[in-house]
């Protein structure tokens, strides 16, 4: 059996990523999981978080946010609202959303949509979080 599958990964702005790779690690809602080729297949909701994908022994890095993934045998496809590169994010872009949506939290005004701004927030320390990482 190859020991690669494809993946590919999807937003509403198109298709972010899709190339074969060795392992993949993604933020299921019940925690991180790893796939290798021939998983068995399942399907789940994930949490903004970090996506690593592991292509000629090197591990890449994603800051996911919102979404699904499908896995099968040969192929897995993760469908999210968001998904950029480490490499790509713009720190400073983050930090401000991050300064943005914190004081929207705690400034609980009756008119302030809590949700959004913690998805907001949770969104920006993701950011920040994974663009550290390289
Ligand atoms: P902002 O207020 O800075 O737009 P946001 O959390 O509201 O942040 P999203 O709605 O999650 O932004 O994303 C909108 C688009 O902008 C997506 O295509 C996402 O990939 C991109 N994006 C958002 N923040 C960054 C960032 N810091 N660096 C690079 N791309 C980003």
């Amino acid at each position: 059996m190859a020991d690669t599958f494809q993946l590919d990964i999807v937003t509403p702005d198109g298709l972010v990523f899709s190339e074969p790779i060795e392992h993949l690690r993604a933020p299921g809602v019940e925690g991180s999981f790893g796939v290798l080729v021939g998983h068995t297949p399942f399907m789940t909701p994930l949490d903004v978080g970090e996506v690593d994908v592991t292509q000629s022994g090197k591990v890449r890095i994603l800051a996911t946010s919102g979404g699904f993934v499908e896995v099968n045998p040969d192929r897995t496809v993760i469908l999210v609202q968001t998904a950029e590169f480490a490499e790509d994010i713009d720190i400073e872009r983050a930090e401000e959303a991050r300064k943005r949506a914190a004081e929207r939290v705690q400034s609980k005004q009756p008119d302030t949509d809590l949700d959004r701004a913690e998805g907001a927030l949770m969104r920006s320390i993701n950011r920040i979080r994974v663009a550290k990482r390289i």
